[in-house]
Formats: structure tokens, sequence, C-alpha cells
């Protein structure tokens, strides 16, 4: 089959090895799939994966049992034992034998086919177009956000970095209805904000006065997380998106100071994302700058990685 493979470089070829579903796995044929910082991150060495990366899609199911045969999916990344102590907790997503879609131990959605255990599958309704099911993994690391430090009307709120992800977690905090500020560097996403009705300011522009309740740092960058700090009041809480890659040296004194919550967080709850976007509460079809054939996947790449461009998709076949 077709596929983007990274072994040291990334490239495209028409002869990679069609997947087979193994006990309780489906074959689904990938409709569409989205380029993500994460599968950027991977051409420069994160996770030491090697395969074919890619864990935004959504698919038809071709290989499974019946009641998913020809369904419209999308799948959740993690795949779990369901026997170790954090499955067993209800903590399935930090199994401690995960393998995880398109970024470690297992071959991801930038190719024809794709297999993916049929537990971690979800239907998408009709209300939801394929351009717009893409979003659904990343849509749901965003709801995760609100999930894990539930945000009020009355709170003062900023997200730092205006990306892909920094732009879906704003439009889920938006519908919180709390004060909100998106803080970034690029000019054409902040723009995006705007239009979205919530506020849009320039890193150069601002002054931190102490005084958010929650930050939400999307920005990739270890200055994202000194921002953060600053911009926090005492005992307010910091929601960290981003994996700082490498050693990033952080300053953690304003941390311990000001007694400031720290949340990691990652993958979300998909039947939130799949219901926002059946409702479109949120926008990610105004995100989409390009829409390649997967033939030109390297290519892709190199587009997602421009600030002009927001999300690159891309299409077999
Ligand atoms: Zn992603
Ligand atoms: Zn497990």
């Amino acid at each position: 089959m077709n596929a983007i493979v990274f072994d040291q470089k990334l490239r495209f070829v028409t002869d990679y090895a069609d997947p087979v579903p193994g006990e309780g796995e489906v074959l689904v044929a990938v409709r569409l799939a989205g380029i993500c910082a994460t599968d950027l991150e991977i051409t420069r060495g994160y996770m030491g994966f090697r395969g074919v990366p890619g864990h935004e899609f959504v698919g038809t199911v071709i290989k499974g049992p019946r009641a998913w045969r020809d369904k419209r999916v999308v799948a959740e990344i993690n795949c779990v034992c369901g026997q170790c102590d954090m499955c067993l907790r209800g903590l399935s997503s930090h199994c401690r034998h995960r393998s995880v879609v398109g970024i470690q131990g297992r071959d991801g959605a930038f190719a024809d086919m794709l297999v993916v255990p049929e537990r971690n599958l979800h239907e998408v309704p009709e209300a939801v177009s394929d351009e717009q099911a893409v979003f659904i993994e990343p849509l749901a690391a965003a709801y995760q956000v609100i999930r894990q430090c539930p945000i009020e009307r009355r709170m003062r709120v900023a997200v730092i970095g205006s990306g892909r992800l920094g732009l879906l977690v704003a439009q889920v905090i938006k519908t919180c209805g709390c004060q909100l500020q998106v803080i970034g560097r690029n000019p054409l996403t902040l723009e995006f904000c705007e239009k979205k009705g919530i506020q849009g300011t320039p890193v150069s522009e601002l002054v931190p006065r102490g005084d958010r309740d929650v930050v939400v740092e999307c920005s990739g960058s270890p200055e994202g997380f000194d921002l953060a700090v600053r911009l926090l009041r005492p005992r307010g809480t910091l929601v960290l998106k981003s994996t700082y890659a490498g050693d990033a040296p952080l300053n953690l004194a304003p941390v311990v100071v000001n007694e400031i919550l720290v949340l990691g967080s990652r993958c979300g709850p998909f039947p939130e994302a799949i219901q926002a976007l059946a409702r479109r509460e949120v926008d990610v079809e105004s995100m989409i700058s390009r829409r390649l054939p997967l033939s030109k996947g390297v290519e892709a790449f190199e587009l997602a990685a421009d600030s002009r461009n927001i999300k690159v998709l891309l299409k077999p076949g």
C-alpha cells in the first residue's frame, strides 16, 4: 500500500506491507488524516518513532466484526492492555503497556490503511463531515483541559500559543463563558481568534499582571512556561499541554512561591468532541489551510511547519 514512512528521513513509498488486524483489531481504510505538531516532532526524533506516523484521522472499517463493517469511524490513539493496574483503575490512557497510533510502537494513519483495536473505535455521526472528523482527536485533547480544570464564568483565563492546539483549546474554553485571552506570535491565527470573538493578543504587546486564574500553555516552547507563571495569580492553575523536547531549563521557583498548581494534560474524551462538532459549537473547518494527496505527504509536512498554514490534511487514494 501507499504510506508515508519515517525512518531517519520522511518519504513516500508505494510498497509498504498491508497491515493485518490481530485479535480484537479492525482494518480501517483512511479517508482523511491531519498533520499536527506531534508529527512534526516525530520527524525531529520525538519518541524515537520509526514507521508510519499519523494519529488524527477518519476512515472506514473494511475488515472486522460485522457490526463495524463499512462504518465511518475515528479511533482513540492509546492502545491498551486492559489488565495492568492503570487499566483496572479506569486510567487506561496511562496503560503501562500501551502503544500509541502513529507515535509509539504502532503504525499510524498516513497510509491507505491502518489497524486499530476495536475497543478504540467511535462511529462518526452523519452530521459530522470527514473534514470535521479529522479534528476529533485533537479536539478531545482540548476538552481534556476543562475536564481536568473546570472553568467557571467568573474566571479570567489565558491560552498561550495560537497554533493548531491553542485554537482548539481556546474555542472549547470559550464555551464556558469566562473572560478569555489568547496570546501568540502569529498574526494570522490571532486574527482567527478575533473572528471567533476571542481576544487575541500578540505576545510582544502583553504586560503580565499576575491576575489570571487559569493559564493553558499550548505554545510548545519553554518561554511559554515562564510567561504562564508570570500571568497567573498566586494559587492559580497552570494546565500544561506542551511537551518540551529535550532538557529545557525551567525556572520552578515562582511555582513554589506563588503556590501554583501545575496540571499535565494529554488525551481527552472523544464523545464530547464528536458532540461539539455535530452541534457546530466549535469551528474546525476554517482552520484547514491545505489538502494534499498522500503521495505529496513529504511536501505536506513542510507546509504544516510553515506558520502561514494552520491545518494541513492528507488524503489517500
Ligand atoms: Zn495530534
Ligand atoms: Zn494496561
